[in-house]
């Protein structure tokens, strides 16, 4: 198989660390000949819609050619910081909400994304990627965890306007480990993957099925230098690819290049593992 599209690239205008400006990640993206590509910079709530209007409107400064996509990477969040976010009301819980309001304990199990269909269509947006980025609420045993991971990934393929499943269960090792807390090497958990039941990823497919929705199939998480978790990662996706999910392919860029060598060995480990060119779909909303 060859890569033909990488629908998770982050630009200097996401929230976080990210920083190549989107003139070169068109000049970049056309040079290494990929037939589609999306910007997805993160929306975690409502809060940072500034930075969507200001990446969309450098998109469109930048003259994109068609096969240059604007999305947005959105995270699972509660219902209850979106509502106190919408209100004002975040400097009451000790933080700035550029991530939402994390650490808050009491979780009700309302779940949310931080984005309305008049948003969608406001700002052009093509495509919603969709992760689970930390846990809600703070699940302390393993198997809450878990529980707690499966419950927005099933949550947020269902959600209408989600496309793409971002990254399953990625970053569950730093939810376990408790890392959110501690923020060091030690706290983050990679023996996690034993536990996680084969039953809840075999659901997940069956939602994705359902929902006739792509999984993502992100770069630096099929290639990380942990062998554990690169095997359970290629283990659950050629597995899913056997039950008949679709993929998207997503490099998940936040630096200031994309890295050629990553796709050459991205291409390698898929071919090996009998992905082929029918196995991805380009999910994107229809344009009016
Ligand atoms: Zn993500
Ligand atoms: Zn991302």
């Amino acid at each position: 198989m060859k890569i033909r599209q990488n629908l998770h690239i982050h630009s200097s205008h996401s929230c976080d660390s990210a920083c190549i400006p989107i003139a070169n990640i068109i000049k970049e993206m056309e040079n290494f000949g990929i037939k589609h590509y999306a910007l997805t910079d993160h929306l975690h709530t409502a809060y940072n819609l500034p930075d969507i209007a200001s990446a969309r409107n450098d998109f469109l400064r930048c003259c994109p050619p068609e096969n240059f996509h604007f999305g947005i990477e959105v995270s699972c969040v509660t219902a209850f910081e979106c509502e106190e976010i919408a209100r004002g009301n975040y400097t009451a819980w000790g933080d700035t909400p550029v991530f939402g309001l994390r650490y808050l304990e009491d979780f009700d199990g309302r779940m949310a994304i931080g984005i309305t269909a008049e948003d969608v269509e406001k700002y052009g947006i093509e495509l919603v990627v969709a992760g689970v980025h930390w846990p809600l609420g703070y699940p302390r045993e393993r198997m809450e965890v878990i529980e707690n991971y499966f419950q927005q990934h099933m949550f947020l393929i269902s959600h209408p306007l989600v496309d793409v499943l971002a990254h399953p269960w990625d970053s569950i090792t730093l939810a376990a480990g408790d890392w959110y807390h501690y923020r060091d090497q030690e706290h983050i958990d990679r023996t996690i993957y034993r536990d996680i039941p084969k039953e809840y990823s075999d659901r997940m497919a069956q939602e994705l099925l359902k929902y006739n929705k792509p999984a993502e199939i992100n770069f630096p998480v099929v290639a990380s230098r942990f062998p554990e978790e690169r095997k359970f990662y290629l283990d659950m996706l050629t597995d899913w690819k056997d039950q008949g999910v679709k993929f998207t392919l997503g490099d998940d860029l936040h630096y200031m290049n994309f890295s050629r060598d990553q796709f050459i060995a991205i291409e390698q480990m898929l071919t090996d593992r009998g992905f082929t060119d029918d196995d991805f779909v380009l999910p994107f909303k229809k344009k009016n």
